[in-house]
């Protein structure tokens, strides 16, 4: 094996990612990136959230002017956040773009459907980014991978692997090293797979590039936060994993607590709230004495998460108790919650299914309705329908992409109308979004088209 070589990127003066530095937490506004008022917003109160780092979507050449303000307006007040620019199927945009902004984030694979014209171009933006200090987070998620890559490993972890080593070693044969990467899946357990199989493999290679963690389209709520706390913990705790976001269809400013707390915990600033253990097999008995309901539910996330993916435990009970905000103490054995918690722990491990899987995306710049509120009356409406996958997006360029295994699919698609999907399959186009949830469901009932 050859010397290792760890990498450390730097985002401008600003910020390092890498072995040398803590976990930077980062999140992605949900703002029209050409809104710049709402944006600049946006960006002060997660920033002041404790965010360290900014993503916005750049869906159009019109909009690298409107980021360019946005930092601008930033740097004005005295925040320094670096910016990165989210773009897809556009090398155009990218190129433009890496000279306004701290980082870009792309999938090099969608930059062209000739995969020798888009290793091209992937090569014009790496010399682009070296002249201006850029970073680039290459970032492939399990739901996008091209067909060609597909072709020769399936829709498996193997293939997001295989599928960023050849861009990484683009980078490594034009000697640029401000990368960063990611493989980001809903599953937990291909996500979980996807970054073990890269970390080894570059382990192999002798050149170890900087993760950026995240479990994408997680959902919300408690469900949301336990699927990215087990998926992000266990690799975190394996010592993978560099820079994390905790996506959430929720306000992004949410998302913040949950990733500081991953941050601080893995970088030992913090730890679990858990007393005692008692481990009889596959059977583990542990006593909380936590100081909130959402510090337990981290804790008991984060704690047992890992061991559930990798078949260490099979089942969990959950003693002792939480504070209330009252302070008062709310005991756990036995009780109702416990047994919630330690269901949606064992859903976000795909380990058993108690209740419909949910896959939502946090919704951005591209997201063209009320993502989040939408989301929550699908929930409501199809909480009966235990085991099936149904996912919930945001916009119709990166939406059924994205969606992987998803049963069924509702998806925006801009001016008022949704497209609702059987699998990978657009079965209704064009449905007015007041009408689209009714018959999302009227199609699940009848099951087929
Ligand atoms: S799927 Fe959601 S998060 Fe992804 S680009 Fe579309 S709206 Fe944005």
């Amino acid at each position: 094996m050859e010397q290792l070589n760890n990498i450390t990127a730097h985002i401008k003066d600003e910020l390092l990612i890498g072995p040398e530095a803590p976990i930077v937490v980062q999140t992605m506004c949900n703002t029209h990136t050409s809104d710049v008022e709402a944006s600049v917003a946006q960006c002060v109160k997660l920033y002041e959230a404790g965010a360290q780092m900014i993503r916005l979507t750049v869906p159009s050449m019109g909009q690298v002017e409107s980021i360019r303000e946005i930092r601008a307006r930033l740097r004005t007040q005295g925040i320094n956040v670096p910016l990165v620019a989210d773009v897809h199927f556009s090398a155009e945009i990218a190129l433009a773009v890496a000279e306004v902004v701290e980082k870009v984030r792309i999938n090099p694979g969608n930059f062209h459907k000739d995969h020798e014209k888009a290793r091209e171009l992937f090569a014009q933006l790496v010399q682009v980014c070296k002249r201006n200090g850029t970073a680039i987070r290459i970032g492939l998620n399990h739901g996008s991978l091209g067909e060609r890559i597909t072709n020769l490993y399936g829709n498996t972890p193997l293939a997001m692997k295989e599928a960023v080593m050849e861009w990484l070693n683009m980078c490594v044969e034009n000697d640029f090293y401000n990368i960063v990467v990611s493989l980001k899946a809903s599953n937990t357990i291909v996500m979980v797979e996807a970054y073990r199989l890269l970390a080894e493999q570059m382990k192999e290679n002798g050149v170890v590039f900087p993760l950026h963690l995240g479990v994408t389209e997680a959902g919300n709520g408690d469900g949301g936060r336990i699927k990215s706390c087990v998926g992000i913990s266990a690799l975190l705790s394996d010592g993978i994993g560099n820079t994390i976001r905790v996506s959430l269809t929720e306000d992004p400013v949410n998302e913040i607590p949950v990733a500081q707390y991953l941050a601080d915990r893995y970088d030992g600033r913090l730890y679990s709230s858990m007393s005692a253990i008692q481990i009889e097999g596959k059977k583990v008995v542990a006593t909380y004495a936590a100081p909130s309901r959402e510090r337990l539910l981290l804790d008991v996330s984060c704690d047992f998460g890992k061991r559930l993916l990798d078949r260490e435990i099979d089942e969990i009970v959950l003693k002792g108790y939480y504070l209330d905000l009252e302070g008062n103490e709310v005991l756990l054995d036995d009780s109702e919650f416990a047994e919630y918690l330690v269901d949606e722990l064992l859903q976000a491990a795909r380990r058993r299914f108690y209740r419909p899987e949910y896959i939502a995306c946090p919704g951005c710049g591209r997201t063209m309705y009320n993502l989040e509120s939408t989301f929550n009356e699908v929930m409501r409406r199809t909480a009966h329908l235990k085991g099936m996958v149904i996912a919930v997006m945001g916009c119709i360029v990166n939406g059924p992409g994205e969606m992987a295994d998803a049963d069924w699919g509702y998806v925006g698609e801009g001016n008022g109308k949704v497209s609702i999907y059987k699998k990978k399959t657009p079965i209704l186009r064009h449905v007015p979004e007041n009408e689209a949830i009714e018959k999302l469901l009227e199609l699940i009932e009848k099951g087929d088209c």
